[in-house]
């Protein structure tokens, strides 16, 4: 017996382990043979052989069972480690993802008045006349509206030109006074270097009691806003026209690539033209009901400060869903 013991004691793998097995408790196994040896047995002696025989096959099927349990647990472990990931084994750099310059660039912007105070408001792409035209001061027929490539849709609905109907909607659901921005997308029907179908604006709007807000506010934060994004640029403004503020201007910061000598990108004045501003007209105070306020509204092209801060050539680039124009800003 003790030879069988140290069989199943030596079995090193659960092959050999089912061998062992076999030849101890199969059919034709050891045990099988010395039970069958009971029938040679005298009567006297058949109780005290039967007992001996079953401890034996007792000890024998414990010793097998504990030494089945440790092999099996062995083979389990060799499967993970073999089919396992081995992260010791991986020499590849993560790739790291970016953010599309487009939304880098507005989060700044959005960062900067938000420190300030000014809330963040948003309103529908697809626009009605009287949020997208009419409460802005461009009546129906009036010139200025074909300034802007508007697409119409069938229901006299378009898809808003400008971000300018959110402020609308911010006056129509409050009461002064009004500190808002509106980032966000807007179309218009144009496509070369520098215009694509969609593309994003943060306009800005400040409102309070009459004589309270004046061009001088407008004047400081513009400043202010300008060196936060360009770092040391001179600003100026200069008279323009917008319907929806009186008076308007337009500001221009010195050349950031030639320090205002004269360059290809400013077309040799030394200026970049960044924003839109002005007084909003008392027109539009009277769309939406407000009486006795004063307050400035400026607007900016996002993709034009993408483009000035990463200096990028062509603006439809930044729609082409090209990875590689996006692994250059990490
Ligand atoms: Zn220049």
């Amino acid at each position: 017996m003790e030879s069988l013991e140290e069989k199943i004691k030596q079995a090193g793998d659960l092959k050999t382990l089912e061998t062992v097995r076999i030849e101890i408790f199969g059919k034709k196994g050891v045990l099988a043979a010395e039970f069958a040896k009971m029938k040679e047995v005298p009567n006297a002696e058949k109780k005290a052989f039967a007992q001996k025989l079953n401890i034996t096959k007792a000890k024998l099927t414990e010793l097998f069972d504990t030494k089945k349990m440790m092999l099996e647990a062995e083979a389990i472990q060799e499967m993970m480690a073999k089919d396992g990931v081995d992260v010791s084994m991986y020499h590849g750099k993560p790739v790291s993802g970016a953010l599309h310059p487009v939304v880098e660039t507005m989060n700044r912007i959005i960062d900067y008045f938000v420190a300030l105070n000014f809330s963040v408001e948003e309103g529908p792409l697809v626009e009605d006349d009287f949020h997208n035209f009419e409460a802005l001061n461009l009546p129906k027929h009036h010139p200025a509206r074909d300034m802007q490539d508007t697409f119409y849709l069938n229901d006299g609905m378009v898809l808003r030109t400008h971000t300018s109907p959110v402020q609308i909607r911010t006056m129509q659901k409050s009461k002064p006074p009004v500190r808002m921005i509106s980032p966000g997308s807007v179309f218009r029907r144009d496509f070369d270097l520098t215009h694509t179908p969609m593309f994003h604006q943060v306009e800005g709007l400040m409102v309070d009691a009459s004589g309270k807000i004046s061009f001088a506010n407008l004047k400081w934060i513009l400043e202010d806003f300008l060196k936060y994004m360009f770092g040391d640029v001179k600003v100026r403004f200069r008279p323009s026209f917008f319907p929806f503020t009186e008076p308007s201007t337009e500001v221009d910061i010195s050349c950031i690539f030639c320090k205002g000598e004269g360059c290809r990108v400013c077309s040799k004045t030394g200026w970049l033209e960044v924003l839109g501003s002005g007084m909003v007209d008392p027109n539009v105070f009277k769309a939406v009901g407000y009486e006795d306020v004063s307050g400035y509204a400026f607007g900016l092209g996002v993709e034009r400060f993408a483009m000035l801060i990463h200096q990028i050539g062509d603006l439809r680039s930044l729609f082409e869903g090209d990875v590689r124009l996006l692994e250059q800003f990490r």
